[in-house]
């Protein structure tokens, strides 16, 4: 091994780096752009306010920013080893912008069907410079993902949503990373769940880590949504969601049954939080540990934070955070509650003046 090997040596990619835990036919498919080995981050201020040892599994470090890119390397992998041309997805965003840049990548066509109005400015920028076919449709996702799987079944295109089960046989990876990290199970793992993909893949991982006898038990598993776009908190799904998380504003989960089942076998639980307590977690994540999270992702510290107080997750517990999206992802998220301060002169009188407002520079004694 040369000395420049040893200082550079990226992770492989999901599919190279996790083989021996995949399916065959698609561990082989030399597709990648380094998705995954996602970092296990520490967050000692957070858990000790809520007096846990908290670890958050930073997903929007992901190529495209999401957690979407282990299962679409996965699924789009499938679609290249059977021939396909084309992918088709719905999508609230995230995976629209991990469609187009895996499809970009295998040298595939990707169409994505958007629900209008319901998807960050940064999501579309991303699936528009990759080169996907966007297709705007005056509906929400669940109308959005009934026609993508029209579509699907009408003409040869790969449906990438998480109906197709490649997508979560590339997302149960994160549940080994998170095992490998911390040498054993979390006790508890909490995450967003908008279509219920996400939370069974998760299960599924670290059900195949203790078969394989890399664990000796599972987390409790614990989902969140958002208060508005709650159906799984309700038991009946919700006709018209509502939550400003455009990630997880899902009225009728396509994956509801394996989510209730990750839920239940886990001993886990599901609870909803409303949009102020999304972004109250939000401001305080970045504030306390320095990580910006979007809003569906912090859904799942803002449901951590009631459980804690509530004692439903025990002081002393090991708890992995999964922050699903990078808060990059959606801007207006922070600016349309933010207020900038007024522009001042460029003068220093006038610069110490404003600096010293806020209390942002301690008192210089002039
Ligand atoms: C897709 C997504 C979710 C929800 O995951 P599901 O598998 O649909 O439950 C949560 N957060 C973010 C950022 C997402 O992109």
């Amino acid at each position: 091994m040369s000395a420049h090997e040893r200082v550079y040596r990226p992770w492989p990619g999901v599919l190279a780096g996790h083989r021996a835990y995949l399916l065959p036919e698609i561990s082989g498919v030399g597709l990648t752009l380094h998705e995954g080995g996602t970092p296990l981050v520490a967050a000692p201020r957070l858990g000790s306010r809520l007096g846990i040892d908290l670890h958050l599994k930073v997903e929007g470090q992901n190529p495209t920013g999401s957690f979407k890119d282990r299962g679409m390397v996965a699924a789009v992998a499938g679609a290249m080893a059977g021939g396909a041309r084309t992918v088709v997805c719905a999508s609230t965003g995230n995976t629209a912008a991990s469609a187009a840049a895996y499809s970009a990548r295998a040298g595939l066509k990707c169409l994505v069907i958007l629900p209008a109005g319901a998807v960050s400015a940064g999501k579309v920028a991303q699936a528009l410079v990759y080169g996907a076919r966007l297709v705007p449709v005056r509906c929400g996702f669940d109308r959005a993902l009934e026609l993508a799987r029209e579509l699907a079944a009408r003409t040869p295109a790969v449906l990438v949503n998480s109906l197709n089960p490649l997508r979560l046989e590339g997302q149960k990876t994160a549940a080994f990373e998170v095992a490998s990290a911390l040498g054993g199970a979390p006790d508890f793992l909490v995450l967003p769940v908008g279509n219920g993909g996400n939370i069974r893949a998760y299960w599924l991982g670290f059900q195949q880590y203790r078969r394989a006898g890399l664990i000796d038990r599972c987390p409790r598993i614990i989902g969140v949504q958002a208060l508005g776009a709650d159906p799984l908190v309700r038991g009946e799904p919700i006709a018209e969601p509502r939550t400003r998380a455009t990630a997880i504003c899902i009225g009728r989960p396509a994956g509801w049954n394996g989510a209730m089942d990750a839920i239940r076998e886990s001993g886990g639980t599901v609870l909803a939080v409303d949009d102020s307590q999304i972004f109250a977690a939000r401001d305080l994540l970045a504030a306390d540990e320095g990580v910006f999270a979007e809003p569906a992702s912090a859904a799942a510290a803002a449901g951590l934070a009631c459980l804690a107080e509530r004692g439903a997750v025990p002081c002393g517990s090991t708890v992995v955070l999964v922050l699903t999206g990078h808060g990059l992802k959606d801007p207006d998220a922070v600016l349309e509650r933010a207020c900038l301060p007024p522009v001042v002169e460029p003068e220093f009188p006038a610069i110490l003046a404003a600096a010293g407002d806020g209390g942002a520079v301690d008192d210089p004694g002039i």
